[in-house]
């Protein structure tokens, strides 16, 4: 079971989630916990870090040290759920990342786990004790601390049901995976199952429910998981949730699943480009060596004859030193001009059902035209289409986009 930060945020909560997890081991289950820190706590933490740097200017805190600070929200409420369910007359213990221990990389603030080697915690939990684990936490191999990045409790979550053997139940503030964003489209519906690779897609392309590696994690080891409420009382009936499973596993076919967005991103253009090989190789090496992840690329021709233009997308928080690389490569990579632009919003359409069905760009480009939406970009894959637009018309393109595949109706 694992509880994200709004679901812990006070004591109030902390005595729920005590009870769902009463009501599991009442059930005869053998019962895991992860947790993430209070609601707002690793924001918290995470400026105490950026004040520590500004008080002493050129001694930056040191990633060590940074996942030394984030780490301890998680530590607070692993010992604040083991001493509820104390109270409540069960037996219980904390458990922090480096006493499993979940090892990890030396990649702190976003390290992934190595290995988790479940025989300490197994045993434990064989005496029928509950675990409740600090999540977003590990001890890299050196020996620190280590954070697995932002949302990362999740992640936690998955390895642990993986090295003990069991279902991964994530509890949350929504009860299970949306068609889209029910704050934008009131008419989203929930989805009683998604696949593996069609919730990575969302997870990616924003829908911010699961982190990210937590579902490769799922899907790599095959840990069966389930999106659910944590707003509940035992007994009330929690829904089934979404639960995330093999393809073959889902029985009804559609062809879009869902549409996420992503206002996280800013386009670079680069115009008049010189027209020949080897130039793609040179930008897209200089954001490599920087770690800059690139998403959708465009290259087109320019009016001159033997010029091009380049268009890329970036993560916004890596928009300035995209631009500043390139501008400090310019003569060797032989651009003319540079614009930026973050106004821009990417939104997407996820199916496995796109695979074996024609037609499914056409209602996308059709619907958007319709709404006198212009796109900027598109880039695919086997299961997604996503397109570039006008940050102003994130809301009017998703919605058209959900109705114009029926998601409205399932
Ligand atoms: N507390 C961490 C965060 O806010 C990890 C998590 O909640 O999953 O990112
Ligand atoms: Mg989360």
């Amino acid at each position: 079971m694992k509880f994200g930060g709004t679901s812990v945020a006070d004591m109030e909560r902390i005595a729920r989630v005590g009870r769902l997890v009463a009501a599991e081991v009442a059930a005869g289950k053998r019962v895991a916990v992860v947790v993430s820190a209070m609601a707002g706590k690793t924001n918290e933490l995470v400026a105490w870090t950026d004040a520590a740097g500004a008080a002493a200017p050129g001694l930056a805190p040191s990633d060590e040290e940074y996942d030394a600070v984030v780490a301890s929200g998680e530590q607070v409420t692993a010992g604040l759920l083991a001493m509820t369910l104390r109270h409540m007359g069960l037996n219980a213990r904390s458990w922090m990342g480096w006493q499993i221990p979940i090892i990890t990389d030396d990649a702190h603030g976003r390290a992934r786990i190595d290995d988790v080697p479940g025989e300490k915690l197994g045993a434990a939990m064989d005496t029928g004790e509950i675990a409740v684990i600090a999540g977003f936490q590990g001890v890299s191999r050196s020996g620190r601390i280590a954070t697995l990045g932002r949302g990362g409790s999740d992640t936690s979550a998955v390895a642990i049901a993986a090295a003990v053997g069991g279902q991964c139940d994530i509890y949350t503030d929504v009860d299970g995976v949306y068609t889209t964003d029910p704050r934008i489209e009131s008419k989203a519906r929930k989805l009683a199952r998604v696949s593996y690779e069609e919730m990575l897609e969302m997870a990616s392309l924003g829908a911010k429910v699961l982190q990210t590696r937590s579902v490769e994690l799922a899907m790599a080891q095959r840990v069966p998981l389930r999106v659910l409420s944590s707003f509940v009382e035992p007994g009330e009936a929690p829904g089934q949730g979404t639960i995330v499973c093999d393809e073959e596993d889902i029985m009804e076919k559609r062809i879009v699943s869902g549409v996420a967005y992503s206002r996280d991103e800013a386009k670079i253009s680069l115009f008049g480009l010189p027209d020949r090989a080897g130039v793609s190789a040179t930008i897209f090496s200089k954001l490599a060596d920087a770690n800059i992840n690139v998403d959708m690329i465009v290259q087109s021709h320019a009016r001159s004859e033997g010029a091009a233009n380049m268009e890329f997308t970036v993560g916004r928080r890596d928009a300035a030193r995209t631009v500043e690389i390139m501008n400090g490569a310019k003569s060797e990579i032989g651009f003319a001009d540079l614009a930026v632009n973050e106004d821009v919003a990417k939104v997407s359409v996820i199916g496995v059902g796109m695979r074996s069905h024609a037609g499914v760009a056409k209602t996308m480009f059709t619907a958007l035209a319709e709404r006198g939406v212009n796109i900027q970009v598109i880039s695919t894959s086997e299961i997604k289409i996503s397109v570039l637009i006008d940050a102003e018309y994130t809301e009017l393109a998703v919605r058209a986009l959900h109705s114009a595949y029926g998601l409205d109706k399932l």
